[in-house]
């Protein structure tokens, strides 16, 4: 039996529009995802996989026995089937830029969107490769399709070598990652892996195995309403509080477009209110608990001091969990990492070990008693329209995943 390769299967998906929606309260958050996950279910049994299914909720789950005789573990690999609600991903047109010479590549002329070398220096290292692109209008949606692409051609090379030893391989493509539900509607148990790693990372050699911490926050801030015309030394305007709580925090540190790497943040991200009540909501960002706890203190320090100069306002700062670093999970088994280090290097890869500015569908996955670190797809930028991916790079994801089977079941 003829499969398709790697190229075929990555753009067939990213022309299925699977946008998820932040907005939606259905799940999957948009019906479209599922399109996506009914494509894949025939493919996956045709490799011969066991127990195929498109749950109701939208999740394509597979099973795979193990071709050894000795115990060997359950690995779960994951992907997911959602593209960013940031940019549209209807009609996305990709396009195959070969043997790049390092030029700058123009996507759309007539839009004069242009991947530009200077902004992305690590174009320069893709020289004689095929950088896949959208054509200027549309995010790429190799966030995360490369990782469907690359665990399935990683399963094809298995069912067309089956003298390679594999462990028991769990599949998991889950509807939207993006919008921070991807688990949601699925439990470790359903899964039933020892071990899982998602396949939704960037650049090339990348393992990672450390989410921020996060919290939400709100002020909540009550002022006194009086008719304007006789509010002389009586109203207390809460808009003036929202205004003066955010006009004290730093501006030139601790906010998203002033940090990176493994800095952390506060960010003011909605406004809304009126003269008798505001409230100002903040996601809160740290690798660490502690971080959290020292920005959030801040806060609320800030918090009492600008009401305490409006006498007769009161503020009252709300902080919900959202979620934590998975690395606190996944350090218990250092297996995981270690499994994944030797597969990387197996491929004549450089290992890199970075953290995720954000959470993923394996940090909620890990605490919830399945350790999941995120592993490259060769993708980058993105959520955006310059979104870009060197099909090498997603060969070497594919290679990657097949050495790992190996190493579980050896
Ligand atoms: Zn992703």
């Amino acid at each position: 039996m003829k499969y398709p390769d790697i190229l075929e299967r990555f753009l067939s998906y990213v022309i299925i529009d699977t946008q998820s929606s932040d907005t939606s309260e259905s799940f999957p958050s948009t019906a479209k995802q599922k399109d996506l996950a009914a494509k894949l279910k025939p493919e996956l049994d045709a490799l011969g996989l066991h127990d195929v299914q498109v749950t109701p909720w939208g999740y394509v789950l597979a099973s795979w026995p193990t071709n050894q005789n000795h115990k060997v573990p359950a690995i779960a690999l994951l992907a997911h089937l959602d593209t960013s609600p940031d940019v549209s991903g209807t009609g996305v047109e990709p396009k195959l830029h070969q043997n790049f010479q390092g030029q700058d590549l123009v996507l759309s002329a007539s839009d004069n969107v242009v991947l530009k070398v200077d902004e992305n220096p690590l174009l320069k290292q893709q020289i004689g490769k095929t950088i896949i692109t959208a054509s200027g209008n549309t995010l790429l949606g190799a966030d995360d399709k490369a990782g469907i692409a690359a665990i399935m051609d990683a399963l094809t090379y298995l069912a067309e070598h089956p003298e390679i030893p594999r462990p028991n391989i769990k599949i998991v493509f889950t509807p939207d990652e993006e919008t921070g539900r991807g688990v949601e509607h699925i439990s470790a148990a359903e899964i039933g892996a020892e071990y899982g790693y998602t396949i939704d990372g960037e650049h090339l050699g990348e393992i990672e195995d450390e989410t921020f911490c996060a919290d939400s926050l709100e002020i909540n801030i009550s002022g006194i309403n009086v008719h304007p015309g006789m509010a002389k030394d009586k109203m207390v305007n809460a808009v003036k509080i929202a205004a003066r709580i955010i006009e004290k925090l730093p501006k030139d540190t601790l906010s998203p477009e002033t940090t990176e790497k493994r800095e952390g943040y506060v960010h003011p991200h909605q406004i809304s209110g009126n003269v008798e009540t505001a409230t100002v909501k903040f996601i809160i960002r740290d690798f660490t608990v502690k971080g959290l706890k020292k920005f959030e203190k801040r806060i609320e320090k800030i918090t009492a001091k600008v009401t305490a100069q409006f006498p007769g306002s009161k503020g009252e700062v709300k902080i919900s969990e959202s979620y934590r670093n998975m690395k606190v999970i996944i350090d218990k088994y250092p297996e995981v990492l270690a499994k994944a280090e030797q597969a990387v290097a197996m491929a004549g890869l450089k290992v890199e070990r970075a953290s995720i500015r954000g959470g993923t569908d394996g940090a909620r996955l890990s605490f919830m008693g399945l350790p999941t670190p995120n592993l490259f797809t060769g993708g980058h930028n993105f959520h955006s329209k310059q979104e870009w991916i060197a099909l090498e790079d997603m060969q070497k994801a594919s290679e990657v995943i097949v050495n790992l089977m190996k190493l579980w079941a050896e």
